[in-house]
């Protein structure tokens, strides 16, 4: 059985963070398991409180875990304030773990800053260097590269300036943009494209979240790079295809294989 790590936030309605994390490795077959490093208050309307957890209490997570069993992925996700990205990446350099998928989470769909915006360069010096992959959308691409993205070649252009701070890949998420609905990964020498058709439905809350663990799994399981994003592509599509009009707001997705 593989193990699989995500250290972020909890969302407590269960359609992102942690709870999407953990309900997408159980789909894969793999054993997961939660560093929790902030707590939200949320539900399909909006996030309404979040409560960090300490920097004490995130390093003994990661030291139960890493001091005991062996992680064979580990993705990052809502890492909140500075002090947690310190004690993430102090903590990951000494176990030195070989695939770890960073989502740069910064902002929800609803609006919600679930990275302190004073805590972005901290993210980009500290964890982007730890990743084997980063899988930021526009918005995030936005944020990191200072530019704005409206194009495919700006997308190119973008997943080049986030490769030049010290990723190993990029996957730079096309959704957000009207036309376009392509990703495109960047290994620092050529692109790959994935197309997927676009799903008309509302409730796609926790999708980023979903897929960069379905990668993480993936990854795990043995998958190259390109064959973890595509699976985690095929995932990710069904699980919006059948994604739940729960609540009244933007409902979650689906987990099921
Ligand atoms: N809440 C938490 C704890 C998350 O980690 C994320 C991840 O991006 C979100 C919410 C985002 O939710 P949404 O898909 O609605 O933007």
């Amino acid at each position: 059985m593989k193990k699989v790590l995500t250290i972020a936030g909890s969302d407590c309605s269960g359609g992102a963070g942690i709870q999407a994390d953990l309900k997408t490795f159980s789909a894969h077959g793999v054993y997961g398991m939660s560093v929790i490093t902030a707590v939200t208050a949320q539900n399909t309307q909006g996030v309404f409180a979040v409560e960090d957890i300490s920097r004490d209490v995130i390093a003994k997570q990661i030291e139960a875990i890493f001091d005991d069993i062996e992680v064979d992925g580990l993705k990052i996700g809502m890492v909140s304030q500075v002090q947690t990205i310190e004690v993430i990446a102090e903590k990951l350099r000494h176990y030195s773990p070989e695939t770890v998928v960073l989502d740069p989470v910064m902002v929800s769909k609803s609006g919600y800053h679930l990275l302190n915006p004073e805590a972005e360069a901290t993210l980009i010096k500290d964890l982007l260097p730890l990743a084997m992959i980063v899988t930021p959308n526009i918005p995030e691409a936005e944020v990191m590269t200072n530019m704005s993205i409206n194009t495919l070649k700006q997308m190119e252009d973008s997943a080049k300036a986030i490769y030049q701070m010290g990723a190993k890949n990029v996957f730079l998420k096309g959704g957000h943009l009207e036309n376009e609905a392509t990703d495109i990964l960047y290994d620092g020498q050529e692109f790959s494209y994935y197309s997927s058709p676009r799903i008309a439905t509302k409730n796609t809350h926790g999708t980023g979240c979903t897929l960069s663990s379905a990668i993480t799994a993936n990854l795990a399981l043995g998958y190259t790079l390109h064959q973890a994003v595509v699976r985690a592509k095929e995932y990710i599509t069904i699980a919006i295809e059948h994604s739940l009009s729960i609540g009244k707001g933007v409902g979650p997705t689906h987990h099921f294989y």
